[in-house]
């Protein structure tokens, strides 16, 4: 039916731009490995700067960002407090088990979010029966919890919290970008709450791959130790960087239009009447949906042979994210494709 694709799989499947294209081709190089690539000097200190942080570590990809930054905060044996549906608990292949020997005590609240109350209550006594609490790590936005931006309040009660008894703070920032573009508060005031901050510029930004992790000048220091241990420490890597400052410095303002196609996007679902949908939740460039009665295997087959490709996340559960990938008329033929496919109610 369609000739064209329209991919809502994730906001990971933008591909570099012409003008990024052009940046990265212009970008003078060095050999990071041996500190010396001008253009991952410039993104780090960019990225410092923008975090109110002393330093950065330019890294691969998102997962190795987190999982350093819970390397070099933790000691193994430790245990790490975060949401049960976090990143780097469900999809990071067991990392903070394998890398850093850490066990979880998880918070079970509603898109991601937990209160200074279930922190309190999970922190251990200081006893040697039990592991040490160690490290809080907050998602922000929360991909699993359907892109779900954090109140600001409700994030520096929960990192006091934890400092009060004595943790450090990681804030797993993978789409903190999106979180910026939909609350207007900047990188550096989210950040101000958390001892490390992640962040990646192959999601919303655009760029082919890579993350930063900022800190102070120690951490960071330590940062770049587990990095070459992971192998992540590249050498003329500065094409990539080249790819991230232009990201920050051209996409961030853009993610709004994302924002504002996602929930036309979500207002069509919600008309159809085999979906269900709560529009209010969508916060940014995540939708996800129900297909009651419906496998959504199946689904999201259907939708693949009408040219719009989607994922299911459960067994009636699907989601698609919009991303400088998909245009208006990407979100036109997206919204036709699930009429056609779910425009039937679910027998009852
Ligand atoms: C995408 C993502 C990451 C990192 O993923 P990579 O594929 O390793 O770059 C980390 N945290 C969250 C919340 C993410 O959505």
């Amino acid at each position: 039916m369609a000739d064209t694709t329209v991919d809502l799989r994730s906001d990971t499947v933008t591909q570099p731009t012409p003008a990024m294209r052009e940046a990265m081709m212009a970008a003078p190089l060095g050999d990071d490995v041996l500190g010396d690539d001008p253009t991952v000097i410039e993104l780090q200190n960019a990225c410092a700067d923008l975090f109110g942080k002393d330093a950065a570590c330019f890294v691969p990809s998102g997962s190795m960002a987190n999982q350093a930054a819970i390397r070099v905060q933790t000691v193994p044996g430790d245990e790490i407090l975060a949401h049960e549906y976090s990143h780097i608990y469900q999809y990071e292949s067991g990392g903070p088990a394998a890398i850093s020997g850490c066990t979880f005590a998880f918070f079970r609240g509603d898109r991601g979010m937990f209160t200074a109350e279930e922190v309190d209550a999970a922190i251990r006594p200081d006893d040697h029966h039990f592991p040490r609490s160690r490290l809080l790590v907050v998602e922000n936005t929360h991909n699993k919890g359907g892109g779900a931006v954090w109140p600001i309040e409700q994030l520096e009660a929960v990192t006091t919290a934890a400092r009060g008894h004595g943790l450090k703070c990681h804030l797993d920032g993978a789409r903190l970008w999106n979180a910026c573009a939909a609350s207007g508060i900047e990188p550096a005031q989210w950040a101000s709450h958390f001892d490390t901050v992640s962040a990646c510029f192959s999601k919303g930004l655009g760029a082919p791959a890579g993350s930063i992790v900022v800190g102070d000048h120690e951490t960071i220091r330590h940062v770049h130790r587990i990095r070459k241990m992971l192998g992540g420490a590249m050498r003329q890597s500065g094409f990539l960087a080249a790819a991230a400052l232009h990201g920050i410095n051209h996409h961030r303002d853009r993610l709004t239009e994302d924002h504002e196609r996602a929930r036309r996007l979500a207002e069509g679902i919600a008309e159809c009447p085999g979906a269900s949908l709560d529009v209010s939740s969508v916060e940014t460039n995540i939708v996800y949906f129900d297909v009651p009665g419906r496998v959504a295997a199946d689904v999201q087959s259907e939708l693949d042979a009408m040219g719009v490709r989607m994922l299911w996340t459960g067994p009636s559960r699907m989601r698609a994210v919009v991303s400088l990938a998909v245009d208006d008329a990407g979100i036109d033929q997206a919204i036709e494709a699930l009429h056609a496919c779910l425009g039937a109610a679910a027998p009852a």
